[in-house]
């Protein structure tokens, strides 16, 4: 390549260089004609580069004073930045900083004969910037740092906190509704319900119309910057003024097996999406006709357990577009509380599964103890019976000594007392020792169908004579007609006996005793009532452990085997004390299972 050539070559690629330039640039020649345009000129002017070639810079400078000079060779400073106004070809102002530098055609000269006329001609590279851009710029950088601020204490605070789940997602949602937050006019959170497989709407915020909104952003404007003040303060302001996004949230439902649906595609394809008015989708209608607005974004709460559910936004109220920077760090804030929602259930299972697990350590403590009891109350239980045996003989020997005693002495002899006295407590020995005796014996599992009416009634009338000599009254009220129960007849014999001598010895002449047989679902219940003095409502649950009596001279065994016989059954033993004043002492045993199935 010849040198002619290479020069050629060498102008062309810089001419390309500045005509494709993203930046506004302008080569001027001399007397202000513009000799070639930047592409980014071209869109800083409003027209195509080519179209600006050969025109008068000047003509698109706004005059100002002083400054109209500045395209004129003698009165450009190189390298100064000034700013300018130019006025584009739509006729628009736009500010800009423009800086000029000058230099001379040798250095791009073609050379060869024509050197010499070229040689003092200036030129001039035109650089502009539009201020308003930078201006935009600038606003979304500190747009960006506020964000990132309030993202950094929302993690603080989310993370950090012993929140519970509820108080998480209603923090993120103030964040992403609040002044310094996100800004979205309202906000929706959906959250998997695995046992049903569907997405369902759990809490929302926001207000329900303009006025409300205008109330609460006044309310609002001097919100403090931390953000746990600005949630008490958020609180306070939106708490009544939510019920509309509540009911809203109430009927967002998706099934999970809705794949194509906008919401279920975002959680799985963990990517924010902002659906503008134009735009369809499936299942962006029936959202639309929910929210009553047709754009807005959607964002996944995802982590890396899997898809939590989706959080929706938008700007119902104030209709403002939602932009790339709100998308963006939709996504960032939404991985946060995605975290955060994750935590909080862990934490809160954990926290579950300690309680389970001292539950059931205390449950082992328990029937370790009760165990052990057990095992005490068995070696106590034979060794009473022995003992109780070893004691009968002697007894009965002592009380028929004492009884042949006092039969010998005559009435006036002051020891016929004392025979009377060892006679007596005798018998009362005997009595604990035969309860005893009974209370320890195995019981045998021989049972009769029988007509409880009827063994109810025959038990109590062997009781008239003794009822009428204390003067005592006896009422039947057996209402369970034909029932049948499986029992053995001997031992509820027993129970109604030791229910019946109580109620008897708890009663002056005159009182009455009542016996009420009624029908259950699934049972029948006994109940022998008096009209007697009740017992202490302290005692009430002590009435059938063994030995607790209130009597001088009473063994406590009578009810604690009266129990033990209807636990026995399958049924269940109990007291209470009537409101008209005295006992009420029942039982419920079960009805046999029809084999039927009826
Ligand atoms: P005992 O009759 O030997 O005292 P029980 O086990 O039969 O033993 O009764 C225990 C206690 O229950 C009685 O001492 C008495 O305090 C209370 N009790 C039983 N029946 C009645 C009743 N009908 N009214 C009030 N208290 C009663």
């Amino acid at each position: 390549m010849d040198q002619q050539e290479y020069l050629l070559r060498r102008s062309e690629i810089v001419s390309q260089g500045v005509e494709e330039n993203p930046s506004a640039i302008l080569v001027v020649g001399p007397g202000g004609r513009i000799l070639l345009a930047s592409d980014g000129a071209g869109v800083l002017f409003g027209m195509a580069r080519a179209e600006m070639v050969g025109r008068q810079l000047e003509a698109f400078m706004v005059s100002a004073p002083g400054r109209n000079d500045l395209w004129k060779p003698d009165s450009c400073e190189s390298g100064v930045v000034h700013n300018l106004e130019i006025r584009n070809s739509q006729g628009e102002l736009i500010p800009v900083e423009a800086q000029c530098f000058s230099f001379s055609t040798r250095s791009i000269s073609l050379g060869g004969e024509d050197q010499e006329d070229q040689e003092d001609q200036s030129h001039w590279m035109v650089m502009m910037t539009d201020t308003r851009l930078r201006e935009h710029e600038d606003e979304l950088r500190a747009a960006r740092l506020a964000k990132l601020s309030l993202l950094n204490q929302v993690s603080d605070a989310l993370h950090g906190a012993d929140l519970t789940l509820d108080q998480i997602l209603q923090a993120v949602l103030i964040c992403m509704t609040a002044g310094q937050g996100l800004r979205f006019n309202r906000a929706f959170l959906l959250l998997i319900d695995h046992k049903q497989e569907i997405l369902q709407g759990e809490i929302a915020i926001g207000p329900s119309n303009a006025d409300e909104a205008s109330r609460i952003w006044m309310d609002l404007a001097e919100q403090p910057g931390d953000l746990l003040q600005m949630m008490t303060c958020y609180d306070r302001s939106i708490k009544q003024t939510d019920v509309a996004v509540n009911e809203i949230v109430r009927h967002m439902t998706v099934p999970l097996s809705d794949e194509n649906n906008l919401l279920v595609q975002v959680m799985h394809e963990r990517g924010t999406k902002r659906l503008t008015a134009e735009m369809t989708w499936p299942g962006a209608e029936t959202l639309r006709f929910w929210l009553g607005c047709s754009e807005f974004a959607v964002a996944p709460l995802v982590t890396r357990q899997g898809p939590l559910g989706v959080i929706v936004a938008d700007n119902a109220i104030s209709r403002t577009p939602i932009t790339d920077l709100d998308l963006e760090f939709l996504l960032i804030f939404a991985n946060q509380s995605a975290a955060a929602i994750e935590n909080s259930r862990l934490y809160h299972e954990l926290e579950q599964r300690l309680q389970d697990l001292g539950k059931a350590h205390q449950k082992q403590k328990e029937d370790q103890e009760s165990l052990m009891r057990m095992e005490r109350l068995s070696v106590m239980g034979e060794t009473s019976a022995i003992v109780a045996h070893e004691l009968r003989n002697p007894l009965v020997a002592i009380g028929g000594f004492a009884r042949t005693l006092m039969r010998s002495l005559n009435t006036e002899d002051p020891n016929r007392e004392y025979a009377r006295i060892i006679t007596e407590e005798v018998s009362r020995m005997e009595g604990i020792i035969h309860d005893l005796l009974d209370f320890i014996r195995p019981r045998k599992q021989t049972r009769k169908m029988l007509v409880l009416d009827e063994l109810v009634a025959g038990t109590m009338g062997r009781f008239q004579g003794e009822l009428d000599q204390k003067g005592l009254s006896l009422n039947y009220c057996l209402q369970a007609g034909s029932v049948e129960v499986s029992c053995n007849p001997g031992e509820i014999q027993q129970v109604l006996q030791n229910f019946l001598v109580n109620a008897m010895q708890m009663l002056l002449p005159g009182g009455g005793i009542e016996v009420r047989t009624s029908q259950l679902e699934g049972g029948v219940k006994v109940e022998v009532l008096d009209n007697g003095p009740g017992f202490a409502e302290d005692v009430a649950d002590k009435l059938f452990s063994p030995f607790f009596s209130t009597k001088a001279t009473g063994s406590g065994l009578g009810l604690t085997i009266s129990a033990q016989i209807i636990k026995a059954h399958g049924g269940v033993p109990g007291a209470r004390n009537r409101d008209s004043g005295g006992a009420n002492f029942f039982f419920i045993l079960p009805l046999p299972k029809r084999e039927d199935g009826e």
